[in-house]
């Protein structure tokens, strides 16, 4: 069926569970080394993924998830992503995620040496998503 035939089948894995599965017509996501959109008949293909939220195209309307790390691969029309944390929208629990901003906005503060700013930024990459995500698909 031709609809089928412009589909591909996108899958966002974690450890704790399949975050989402369904048929698509677009994903796009921000690899390492840049934006990538990928459509049914994309070349195979590995990469690795940032902290960024994930776009889904289904049916015409989009939808995001926030995507923290990971890996995507690209086969045979089908995209697999393994990551260590992925929400949906509705999933995402807005206060969490507002106290982790602070606490990493404190510690990037903090003048404390012990502070490791690295994994700050990175905690504040992710509350930042989050909350953008819930922000621009939730209505919350
Ligand atoms: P926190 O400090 O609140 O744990 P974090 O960024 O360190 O935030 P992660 O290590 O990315 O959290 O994720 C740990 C687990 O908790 C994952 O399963 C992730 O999906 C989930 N999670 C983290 N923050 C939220 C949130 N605000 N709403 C829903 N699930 C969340």
């Amino acid at each position: 069926m031709e609809e089928t035939a412009r589909t591909l089948r996108l899958e966002v894995i974690t450890p704790d569970a399949s975050v989402y599965c369904d048929d698509v017509e677009f994903v796009l996501v921000r690899a390492l080394d840049g934006d990538l959109g990928v459509m049914h008949g994309h070349a195979p293909l590995i990469a690795s993924l940032d902290i960024w939220p994930l776009t889904v195209t289904k049916e015409g309307a989009e939808k995001k998830i926030a995507v923290a790390k990971g890996f995507m691969e690209v086969n045979d029309n089908k995209v697999t992503i393994v990551t260590p944390a992925a929400e949906l929208p509705e999933d995402i629990d807005v206060k969490r995620a507002e106290a982790a901003k602070h606490r990493a906005e404190d510690r990037l503060a903090s003048k404390n040496e012990k502070i490791d700013h690295v994994r700050a930024e990175l905690a504040l990459k992710r509350a930042i998503q989050r909350l953008d995500v819930v922000k621009t698909f939730s209505g919350r």
